[in-house]
């Protein structure tokens, strides 16, 4: 399965994903993909969306006190649903599918998450710190939210402009 980032200002970005109904190999295999794309690209989370498929899975690896990331803490969550949430924190959030761009989020400091797992059983996550946030930016992307559909509006007007001179300059460069 060859999947790659689907980049801003691409349309698909604001599809709202389907529920997963079926936990078969097709899925697992899916996951399987998405893995590397996710540690390749140095990224904490990553939605299937992002990869260009508008089903409700995303996958997610905080790294550990020594800053690493290992498959021991990836967590698989398809078909989440936020059940509680409290508190206030606010971070420095990029995306993948924003390359380049970082700005202060506002998010809930804990929440706690209702998922399946890629076989189907439900599980409950209680989360807090950068993984409470990576949670609430992966199940935004489920809605067809990116991080700055959230900026004011002089912010993004700022972020469009800057960006889209990115984009040109990216353009310039691979042609030479
Ligand atoms: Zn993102």
């Amino acid at each position: 399965m060859n999947l790659s980032i689907v980049t801003y200002p691409d349309k698909k970005l604001k599809e709202t994903s389907k529920k997963v109904e079926k936990f078969d190999l097709e899925l697992a295999e899916f996951l399987d993909a998405m893995y590397p794309i996710m540690m390749n690209t140095n990224g904490i989370g990553l939605a299937a969306i992002q990869v260009g498929y508008a089903i409700r899975a995303m996958i997610l690896n905080i790294p550990d006190e020594e800053d690493l990331q290992s498959l021991d803490n990836l967590i698989e969550m398809i078909n989440p649903i936020l059940t509680s949430k409290s508190g206030e924190t606010i971070y420095q959030e990029g995306c993948l599918s924003v390359p380049t761009f970082y700005e202060d989020i506002n998010r809930f400091e804990f929440v706690t998450v209702n998922y399946q797992d890629r076989d189907g059983n439900t599980k409950t996550i209680e989360a807090n710190g950068l993984l409470a946030i990576a949670i609430q930016h992966e199940m935004d992307h489920l809605e067809g939210i990116l991080f700055i559909d959230k900026l004011t509006y002089s912010r993004r007007k700022k972020f469009e402009k800057e960006y889209k001179k990115m984009l040109k300059e990216k353009k310039n460069s691979s042609k030479s």
